[in-house]
């Protein structure tokens, strides 16, 4: 099947209120130019300078997402351009973001990634961790940036209950917050996981492989 084809599925079985964020991450110009030609703007990214490239390369209405970790000091190749910054995981990022969006004269919209899955590999702060952030004093002085919601990850098994317990975790605290934090977004979900992700509350999913194939590395 063809990148519009595979795009076109998955549009058919997402609920209109989800955003689809197509990851290209490791995928060539021209593989993002034929999905744009079928209608994608929201691309995600996992690396600065590959998502910077890009950026420079191709249509410049398309919304260009950081969905991997980051590190502090590469936030500035992207603070003109970012749309959304899903991996942010501690105080000092979110102070670095905030420094290169004042540049720009800009707000960067963040997520808060929350570790919801049991391998040590993947990233994320404990919902105590979110909480503390959100009320302190020093992230309350932070006027370029803006924390719209959450993200997260479930673990990599074939386990459904696993995931489902994973997500309904994220969910619950989601819920918890959204109305004090007037959150927007839930980032949940990629190519495997996405339609349970979608009935745990998701309204932002983020799809490589099931768009664009496989990669060859991650
Ligand atoms: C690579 C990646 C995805 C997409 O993964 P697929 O399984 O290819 O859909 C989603 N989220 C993050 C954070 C990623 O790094």
């Amino acid at each position: 099947m063809s990148i519009s084809q595979n795009l076109q599925q998955i549009k058919n079985t997402i609920p209109n209120h989800v955003t689809l964020v197509a990851v290209s991450k490791t995928k060539p110009i021209e593989a993002i130019q034929e999905a744009y030609n079928a209608g994608q703007r929201v691309f995600g990214e996992n690396k600065v300078q590959e998502m910077a490239e890009k950026f420079t390369a191709l249509p410049k209405d398309i919304e260009w997402h950081m969905i991997g970790h980051l590190q502090k000091n590469k936030v500035k190749y992207m603070a003109e351009f970012v749309s959304l910054i899903h991996g942010v995981d501690d105080f000092d990022t979110l102070k670095e973001i905030n420094k290169q969006a004042k540049k720009w004269r800009r707000t960067i919209h963040c997520l808060l990634q929350v570790k919801i899955a049991k391998e040590d590999s993947k990233f994320g702060m404990s919902p105590k961790e979110v909480i503390d952030i959100l009320s302190s004093e020093p992230f309350l002085a932070l006027e370029n940036i803006k924390v719209v919601g959450l993200m997260g990850m479930a673990t990599f098994t074939e386990d459904t209950n696993t995931i489902h317990q994973e997500f309904q975790t994220l969910q619950n605290l989601y819920q918890s917050l959204q109305q004090q934090y007037q959150f927007t977004t839930l980032s949940m979900g990629m190519s495997d996981d996405y339609e349970l992700a979608i009935k745990n509350g998701s309204n932002m999913v983020r799809i490589g492989s099931a768009i664009f194939g496989d990669r060859n590395y991650l």
